[in-house]
């Protein structure tokens, strides 16, 4: 165990938030570019099953985390590394724990009440194996070890697809033909995007309103923080810097490149790309107006601050500039459903009952 019995209680509370908001996230990604919805004729660009797997893998995704990275576990010989070879430790673990409660055939005591936790229990056997390699496959793909390659892969996929998908939001296709369908390739796509709108969902506070996206940055820190501590006392030390920097860091290097190219992909996404461009100028305005008065740069003069300020400027303005394809992508949307509408193509909504949102992305 890695903190103080209070702070674990805490950091438990804090990771059932982040479950319930990346699981409303990834519902709100799902339905905002229409992957819900199924053909008269036929099956939809997700089916319900897959639909149902990505919500429990969001919930579950880290389950029981113990609020340090793989690295940290890996550094310090950590029971969960030797366990999974230093191979996903925590993702691997998530997974196993999640299985253990939705498969446990054992009814558990609760409130006077018995309650079943196996909530699998009327699958079919090959329900069952198609809902876990969904699960499985999505959860394990949240492991940041494998951003950069999901960043390639989808920019692959973009260049490949999203000509052919936008034809689904103009009514030029009733379907989105590279995931609809039965065939291998289609579910191996079908289960990239699935990885891929977890992933996004995960790191989702920079596209997030301002209010909540900064809500989250500070936790977020106050966690880095902690397991800076813990790092300094396991002999690792570790440059704990400023929140703004972060987060313009994490959203210019990280979130930005994946996130515009799954806008590009899916154009009605445009939405979220407005809320991280916003967060991104909120970010820097912010480090432009603590710049003169941050106490870790009181050695600085005056003109090399003014230089620093600048530098914030410019980065702003690049990735303003960078963001302009958000416009394209939002009257090719408006215009495509038009277009769609008075095309009247046979298409039902299929919406996932009783879930209520709170906010929007
Ligand atoms: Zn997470």
């Amino acid at each position: 165990m890695f903190y103080h019995k209070n702070i674990l209680i805490l950091i438990h509370i804090i990771i059932f938030k982040h479950a319930v908001d990346v699981c409303h996230t990834s519902y709100r990604l799902m339905m905002l570019a229409q992957l819900n919805t199924v053909t008269t004729g036929g099956s939809g660009a997700m089916t319900s099953l897959e639909i149902l797997s990505l919500l429990i893998a969001a919930l579950g995704h880290d389950v029981e985390h113990p609020a340090v990275n793989n690295g940290l576990l890996i550094k310090s010989k950590h029971a969960l590394a030797f366990q999974h070879n230093d191979k996903s430790p925590l993702e691997n673990m998530h997974c196993v724990v999640l299985y253990e409660t939705l498969s446990t055939t054992v009814d558990h005591t609760w409130n006077g009440k018995k309650v079943e936790t196996n909530i699998f229990i009327n699958f079919t056997e090959s329900q069952w194996r198609d809902a876990r390699k969904v699960i499985l496959f999505s959860i394990l793909g949240t492991d940041m070890a494998h951003h950069f390659d999901q960043v390639k892969k989808t920019q692959l996929f973009n260049e490949l697809q999203s000509e052919k998908i936008f034809h689904y939001y103009s009514g030029d296709s009733h379907t989105i033909e590279c995931l609809t369908g039965t065939g291998k390739t289609e579910f191996e796509n079908r289960l990239f995007i699935i990885e891929l709108l977890l992933h996004c969902s995960d790191i989702s506070n920079p596209f997030k309103p301002f209010d909540i996206c900064e809500k989250w940055a500070h936790l977020v820190v106050a966690e880095f923080f902690a397991q800076g501590d813990k790092e300094r006392e396991l002999g690792f030390d570790r440059n704990t810097t400023n929140l703004y920097n972060i987060q313009l860091g994490f959203i210019e290097f990280i979130v930005a490149p994946l996130i515009s190219t799954v806008i590009h992909i899916f154009p009605p996404l445009y939405s979220i790309g407005e809320n991280m461009n916003n967060n991104f100028i909120l970010w820097g305005d912010k480090r432009i107006e603590e710049i003169p008065i941050d106490s870790k740069l009181s050695t600085m003069t005056p003109e090399n601050k003014q230089l620093e300020i600048g530098k914030i400027q410019d980065r702003v303005k690049k990735f303003k500039e960078k963001m302009q394809f958000l416009e394209t992508c939002k009257s090719k949307t408006n215009e495509a459903a038009i277009n769609k509408k008075n095309k009247k193509p046979k298409i039902s909504s299929m919406e996932i009952s009783n879930f209520t949102l709170n906010y929007t992305i």
